[in-house]
C-alpha cells in the first residue's frame, strides 16, 4: 500500500445486461483517478452473482454471500434483470435481497442538467434542474405484504398492503432534512398522497412537521404527489431537495432522470446512514438487453454513482473530481446515442480517464 493513502473494500456485482459493461468502465476510471491522486486505494472483489447463476442454481446469492458482503465497504453494483426471468423475482433475488438485510433504508437520487447536456424541457439549463431525491427504501408499498385469494378464479382478490412505520418514516425524514440542509437552498419537499389515503400518508404529514422542528434553517413545503408530477415538469427550478415514499420516487426519479436527459446519467445510492451495514451504489436504469452487448451503453450513470460512492467513503475532493471530468466529457460532445451523441462506451470512458489525468 502507498504510505499514507486510505484502502477500501468494494465488492463489484456487475450482474446482467449492460451491468457488465459500465461496472468494468466504472473500475477502470476509478483506478486511474486513485492512481492519479495517489491519496487512496480501492481494492476490488467482484461477485458474478446475477440472472445467469439463478437459472443455474436456483438463487442469486449464494450461501454465506452476505456475510462475504458484509466484509466491504461499499458495493458497487451493475443491473439486474433479464428477459426469462420474471422482474419481480430477480429484483427480490438481488438487489432487494441485499438492500434489505444491510438496512440501506436511505435511497438517495441525485439528478442535474449536465453542462453539455440537453434537458428535454424547453428553455431548462444547466442549473435549473439540481435535485436530490430522498427515497424510503425499506417499507412503504414495496414492503411485500399482501397476497392472494381465490387464484384464477372470476372474483380473485390480491392485496398490496402500503406498510409505514413511525420508526421508519421519522428515520427517513431526518436524513432527508439533513440532505436538504447540507445543500445550499435548504429546501425540502415531502411529497405524499394524504388527501385520499388517510393513514400512512397522514403519518408522513405528521412527522414531517415533528421533524421539521430540529431543522429550523430549513424551508419545508409539501406536495401531493400527482401534482408534484407538474410541478417538476413546469418549474423545475423551484425544487432542491425530494423526500417520498418507495412507490411515489421511485416514479418521480425516473421523471428526474428523463427530465435530466437521459436515464443514462442518473445514479443511485442505497445507503445505510448508521453505517454499521456497506452502503450499494448503483446507476438507476436496469439491464437493457436492448443495448447490451453492443458497446454503447451510457457509463455515466455509473461514473456518477462511483462519484457518490467516493463521497459516502470520505474521498470528497476524488467525488468531485470525478463529476468534474465526467461533465467537462459531455460539454466536450463526447457523449453515446441516448444524449445524442455517437461515442461507444470505451470513447466516454476514455475521455474521462484522459480528462483525470490531464493528458486531453
Ligand atoms: P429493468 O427492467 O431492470 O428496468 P430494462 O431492460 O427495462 O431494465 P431500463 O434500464 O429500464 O431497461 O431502460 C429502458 C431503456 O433505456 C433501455 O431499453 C435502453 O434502451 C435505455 N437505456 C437504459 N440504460 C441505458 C444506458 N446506460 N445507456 C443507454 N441507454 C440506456
Ligand atoms: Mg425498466
Amino acid at each position: 500500500a502507498i504510505v499514507g493513502s486510505k484502502s477500501y473494500s468494494i465488492a463489484s456485482i456487475p450482474a446482467d445486461g449492460i451491468g457488465p459493461e459500465v461496472i468494468d468502465a466504472a473500475i477502470e476510471v476509478l483506478n486511474s483517478l486513485a492512481k492519479t491522486l495517489g491519496t487512496f486505494e480501492l481494492n476490488f472483489t467482484h461477485y458474478d452473482w446475477s440472472s445467469e447463476t439463478y437459472k443455474k442454481t436456483g438463487k442469486y446469492i449464494p450461501d454465506g454471500g452476505l456475510e462475504q458482503l458484509r466484509k466491504h465497504d461499499a458495493i458497487l453494483f451493475g443491473a439486474v434483470g433479464a428477459p426469462d426471468v420474471p422482474d419481480h423475482i430477480s429484483l427480490w433475488g438481488l438487489r432487494l435481497a441485499i438492500c434489505q438485510p444491510f438496512q440501506q433504508y436511505a435511497n438517495v437520487r441525485p439528478t442535474k442538467v449536465f453542462r453539455g447536456t440537453q434537458s428535454p424541457l424547453r428553455n431548462c439549463k444547466t442549473g435549473d434542474l439540481d435535485w436530490v431525491i430522498v427515497r424510503e427504501n425499506s417499507e412503504g408499498e414495496y414492503a411485500g405484504q399482501g397476497g392472494r385469494s381465490h387464484v384464477g378464479k372470476p372474483w380473485e382478490i390480491a392485496t398490496e398492503v402500503a406498510m409505514f412505520t413511525r420508526h421508519a418514516v421519522e428515520r427517513i425524514m431526518r436524513f432527508a432534512f439533513e440532505t436538504a440542509q447540507s445543500r445550499p437552498r435548504k429546501l425540502l419537499t415531502v411529497v405524499t398522497k394524504s388527501n385520499a389515503q388517510r393513514n400512512g400518508m397522514v403519518l408522513w404529514d405528521e412527522i414531517a412537521a415533528e421533524v421539521a422542528r430540529d431543522f429550523p434553517d430549513v424551508t419545508q413545503d409539501k406536495m401531493l404527489v400527482d401534482a408534484m408530477t407538474c410541478r417538476m415538469v413546469l418549474q423545475p427550478e423551484s425544487l432542491d431537495t425530494i423526500v417520498a415514499t418507495n412507490l411515489h420516487a421511485d416514479i418521480l426519479s425516473d421523471l428526474a432522470a428523463a427530465l435530466a436527459g437521459s436515464i443514462g446519467i442518473a445514479p443511485t445510492s442505497n445507503l445505510d446512514p448508521t453505517r454499521q451495514n456497506p452502503s450499494m451504489f448503483e446507476p438507476i436504469h436496469g439491464s437493457a438487453f436492448d443495448i447490451t452487448g453492443k458497446g454503447v451503453a451510457n457509463p455515466v450513470a455509473t461514473f456518477w454513482t462511483s462519484a457518490e460512492m467516493l463521497a459516502w467513503l470520505g474521498e470528497k475532493d476524488a467525488s468531485l473530481k470525478l463529476l468534474d471530468s465526467v461533465e467537462r466529457v459531455c460539454e466536450r460532445g463526447v457523449v453515446t446515442a441516448d444524449l445524442g451523441g455517437t461515442a461507444k462506451t470505451v470513447d466516454v470512458t476514455r475521455a474521462v480517464i484522459e480528462d483525470i489525468t490531464g493528458s486531453y
